[in-house]
């Protein structure tokens, strides 16, 4: 789709991250509401890499693209407008995530990363402002920024939100798999469940040396089934070689469940309009 800046009507606001804005959209020829990415020229060497992916990315759980233009210095990337907005502002909002819905998300999840990893993309940047909620009840991850490009020696431990990143991202060059994706979306469910960020006041430094120190992070006892906190250590193993794969995560028996059960959100989707 050929965009530019005058086909689309501003509607508001939806966020803003480190990289730029987000407001809603409606792209006046066609119709559509979307969801316009603003990002500054300064992270533009990223943005290509991510539209680059954007590109041959096509998977109900990924939040598609429309495409992006130039405009005013800055870029503008179209995406997929998903109306519920991120998990972050889901908890935020409403509290903690019910567990068995976030076994459905989960599902989701690992559903886009493991098609990610059959496209060898890693994804490098999950986290619950990153998993956005429709009220069809689709739930997709979004933002591939944190590209292999810009993964040089510094970018490493500094790209990526500081709290999720995996150990082994922390000690290492260049051994990201996506098992540290898998890392990530393990802090991610604890986050959304516990309505907590995991590693909330610590400085980088201090998380640095806090995740590699001391024991995985784990869910508050007592307040959950014990085949969610099994589902949700399998996902924070610190050893990336023995940390489950996307495909292990949806073979575990919790995962089966939920899915022989139905992953439908629909139901909770609803409950989440106002
Ligand atoms: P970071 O800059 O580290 O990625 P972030 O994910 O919070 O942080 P953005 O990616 O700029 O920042 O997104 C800001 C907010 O905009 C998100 O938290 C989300 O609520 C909203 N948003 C982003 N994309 C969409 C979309 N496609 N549809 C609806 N809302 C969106
Ligand atoms: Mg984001």
């Amino acid at each position: 789709m050929k965009l530019k800046d005058k086909d689309l009507e501003f509607l508001g606001e939806l966020g803003a991250g480190n990289g730029g804005t987000v407001s809603k959209v409606r792209h006046i020829p066609t119709g559509i509401i979307m969801a316009r990415k603003n990002i500054m020229v300064s992270a533009e060497r990223q943005l290509k890499s991510e539209l680059k992916i954007l590109h041959i990315v096509r998977s109900d759980y990924i939040v598609s693209s429309y495409g992006a233009f130039s405009h005013e210095g800055a870029i503008s990337v179209c995406l997929e407008y998903m109306d519920l907005g991120s998990l972050d502002n889901i908890y935020h909002k409403k509290g903690p995530i019910p567990e068995v819905t976030t076994v459905k998300i989960a599902v989701h999840v690992l559903r886009g990363l493991l098609y990610l990893s059959e496209k060898s993309i890693l994804h490098r940047d999950i986290k619950p402002s990153n998993i956005l909620v429709n009220s069809k009840g689709q739930v997709k991850i979004t933002d591939f920024g944190v590209s292999k490009q810009v993964l040089d020696t510094i970018a490493r431990t500094f790209t990526g939100t500081q709290g999720y990143l995996a150990p082994e991202r922390i000690t290492s060059e260049n051994s990201y798999s996506v098992t540290s994706d898998v890392w990530a979306l393990g802090l991610s469910l604890i986050e959304i469940s516990t309505g907590k960020n995991v590693y909330p006041l610590l400085s980088l430094f201090e998380m640095m040396t806090y995740v590699q120190e001391s024991e995985p992070p784990s869910l508050p006892p007592g307040k959950f089934t014990p085949m969610f906190e099994d589902l949700v250590s399998k996902c924070v193993i610190k050893d990336p070689t023995k940390r489950f794969s996307p495909e292990d995560l949806l073979r575990h028996p919790y995962c089966m469940d939920v899915i022989a059960d139905g992953i439908s959100l629909i139901e909770w989707a609803e409950s989440l309009k106002d």
